[in-house]
């Protein structure tokens, strides 16, 4: 058995992911949870071509595939019906496609391939990791586990606690910020008045933004399909969405003025107030984004991944997809750094920002680009994105560039990575 031993902290998609990936290799991994069980809590969300690419690696591709909602395209329509965002998938390759999934069904399929790993993955849940020391031979991790002070000896350390992390070394952090506009969301049973395999979003000015994600079912209940919907907000009003019974009535009758093909059904699954007045607060809940931009993600011992070393808005949609590619990325750089049980880390590091660099800025500055002219309270903003986008649309060079971007694949401004090349890279020695 190897003597490589890694601590990954965060049970989210980038740390299960990258501890599947390094017990594939033989390597012993301790994985911290802050949560005492793991229960994700969140929307649905739409993973890529490139994540699925990653799944596919991963030998999960199959079983993700029974939960989630495949989805040919993303459409986002105006008032008067015209399409702003047409972005379909086979504009890509023919063989593309997306799928939306309930963040319990992602968890559970990536948490049932570590299990498989029993001695090599140990879980410690209720474990928060609060900090770490470095010296030449090892990575010392420090926190609480269960509210017991624990500490820990490790050869490396992979930091993905999310978007709030506080244990990355600040030195790294170029931007840390909240976004000022966040959204409402809830699950649904399936929306079945618009192409279930479409991700729809209804656009009015850079004020209002409705979405609706197919969603597949969730474990427990496989033969129930569900939606997500999302609403767009601005940060300080979240907790006053729809808190009296004619808040609801009011932001139906706009939906219906707006978008009538999708009003009726919100209407139907959107439950009544309760007998105060009140709105079921399960309902809906709030989402809020950050923007962290790091100018590395790795040196000598520690790395970091996910949202951790690169939260975003999702108006892109590549949170996940790109914290499966980071954890792919990691492994890879490690294949290409090791030599039996040493890490040669200074070439880990190149190898790895070689192949997440440059990505990871291309998206990052994209985002941070057009999150703006979807939720903002800049006049201009709806009106210059409905413009450029109606232009954009009509010719066939970016039409294919924004699919592609879409997918996830794209490397750089004008490079992209292939899917087969993430699917099946080291498939020979990774069959397990
Ligand atoms: C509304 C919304 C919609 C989204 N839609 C999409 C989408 O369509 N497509 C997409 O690709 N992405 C989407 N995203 C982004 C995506 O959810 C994230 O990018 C992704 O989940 C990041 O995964 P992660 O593993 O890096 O972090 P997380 O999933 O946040 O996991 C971090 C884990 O670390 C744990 N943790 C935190 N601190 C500690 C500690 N001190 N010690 C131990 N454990 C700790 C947390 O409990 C958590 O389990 C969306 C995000 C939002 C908010």
């Amino acid at each position: 058995m190897t003597s490589l031993h890694f601590a990954v902290v965060g049970a989210g998609t980038a740390g299960i992911a990258t501890a599947i990936l390094l017990a594939k290799r033989n390597i012993q991994v301790t994985l911290f949870e802050k949560a005492p069980t793991l229960d994700p809590v969140g929307a649905g969300l739409l993973l890529q071509p490139a994540g699925l690419a990653v799944f596919e690696h991963l030998g999960i591709l199959d079983d993700a595939l029974k939960l989630g909602a495949r989805v040919n395209g993303l459409e986002g329509r105006l008032p008067n019906q015209q399409l702003l965002v047409n972005s379909h998938y086979h504009q890509v390759g023919a063989e593309y496609y997306g799928l939306g999934m309930h963040r319990s069904s992602l968890c559970h399929v990536l948490a049932s391939k570590a299990q498989s790993y029993p001695d090599l993955i140990h879980w410690q849940m209720d474990a928060d990791i609060q900090s770490y020391s470095e010296s030449k031979h090892e990575i010392r991790v420090k926190g609480l586990i269960s509210g017991q002070t624990y500490e820990g000896g490790f050869d490396g350390l992979i930091i993905a606690n999310g978007a709030r992390s506080t244990l990355r070394p600040q030195a790294w952090v170029k931007v840390d910020q909240a976004y000022p506009w966040g959204a409402k969301w809830t699950i649904v049973p399936e929306c079945l008045a618009l192409d279930p395999e479409i991700l729809h979003q209804f656009h009015q000015g850079s004020k209002l933004m409705l979405g609706i994600l197919p969603t597949g079912a969730i474990p427990s209940q496989p033969e129930q399909r569900l939606s997500s919907i999302f609403w767009s907000m601005p940060t300080p009003l979240l907790d006053h969405f729809l808190r009296r019974s004619q808040d609801r009535v009011q932001w139906l009758n706009h939906i219906a003025d707006q978008w009538p093909e999708v009003a009726t059904w919100l209407a139907n699954v959107i439950h009544q107030p309760n007998e105060h007045g009140l709105m079921q607060s399960r309902q809906w809940l709030s989402a809020q984004y950050r923007d962290v931009v790091m100018s590395k993600f790795g040196q000598a011992r520690v790395a970091v991944i996910g949202d951790a070393a690169h939260a975003m808005s999702p108006q892109l949609g590549q949170g996940a997809n790109m914290a499966l590619l980071d954890a792919w990325a990691l492994s890879q750089s490690i294949d290409f750094s090791r030599r039996h049980e040493q890490i040669d880390w200074s070439k880990l590091w190149q190898h790895y920002h070689q192949q997440r660099g440059s990505s990871t800025r291309f998206y990052q500055f994209l985002s941070r680009l057009i999150t703006p002219l979807y939720q903002s309270d800049l006049w201009w903003a709806g009106g210059l994105r409905d413009l450029s986008f109606g232009w954009m649309y009509k010719v066939p060079y970016f039409r294919k560039e924004m699919a592609l971007t879409v997918s996830g694949l794209k490397s750089g401004m004008f490079t992209q990575m292939q899917y087969q090349d993430i699917a099946r890279s080291d498939r020979h020695d990774l069959s397990t």
